[in-house]
């Protein structure tokens, strides 16, 4: 019998084949090195954190979820790998552009779906009238140095600018005699609209 030609390439491909190396990766065997640009689970860096929330906003999966503690003042951003679709709108919004970044880590398989989470914990600041969040510390801080002396007109911004500064529980401790040193409070918008027009009428 004859053997079609087609036939021996295949067969010359085959035994080609089983001596030489293989093309995959042996894994799980060998360590898999993703390329640049691969959209692996998102982790927040708590340093570079300020807790705007813009990432919250944007996710469209609901991956990230956010909860204020009142009695502690702190604010805690948790990322949820299993509800991740790792689309990378988190890593595009976010202010400091380094709070949530996405690596090349993609072994995510958990036996609890709420384990392997990263989270973010900052310093939440109240209104020192109604107790409404403003929001947090860093964030306030972040805004200060940003608008630059546009800052003078913000009393709220100018302490977070002062405690980064080391000055304010110096300025607190002190009894000012300045007829509007109230104003020198954290107040979210409200409070301080309402005080401005009550010293104004
Ligand atoms: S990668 Fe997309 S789905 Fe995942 S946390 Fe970021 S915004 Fe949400
Ligand atoms: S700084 Fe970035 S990571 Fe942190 S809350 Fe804002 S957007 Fe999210």
């Amino acid at each position: 019998m004859r053997i079609p030609l087609p036939k021996i390439r295949e067969l010359a491909e085959a035994l080609t084949s089983l001596f030489s190396r293989a093309y995959t990766n042996r894994y799980p065997f060998e360590k898999v090195v993703p390329p640049d640009g691969f959209r692996g689970c998102p982790r927040f860096h708590e340093d570079d954190c300020i807790g705007c929330l813009a990432c919250y906003e944007v996710c469209p999966a609901r991956a990230i979820a956010y909860e204020d503690d009142r009695e502690k003042l702190t604010r805690t951003l948790t990322h949820r790998p299993d509800l991740c679709i790792f689309c990378q709108q988190c890593e595009r919004a976010c202010l400091t552009e380094k709070g949530i970044m996405l690596g090349k880590e993609f072994e995510l398989a958990v036996t609890e779906r709420k384990t392997n989470t990263s989270q973010s914990r900052k310093a939440l600041v109240l209104c020192e009238n109604c107790g409404a969040v403003i929001g947090c510390l860093d964030h306030l801080k972040f805004l200060a140095k940003k608008v630059g002396t546009l800052l003078y007109t913000n009393p709220t911004l100018l302490l977070a600018r002062h405690d980064e500064l080391q000055l304010l529980e110096k300025e607190r401790g002190q009894a000012s005699p300045h007829p509007r040193a109230g104003h020198l409070r954290f107040l979210c918008p409200s409070c301080r609209r309402e005080m401005i027009l009550k010293e104004q009428f």
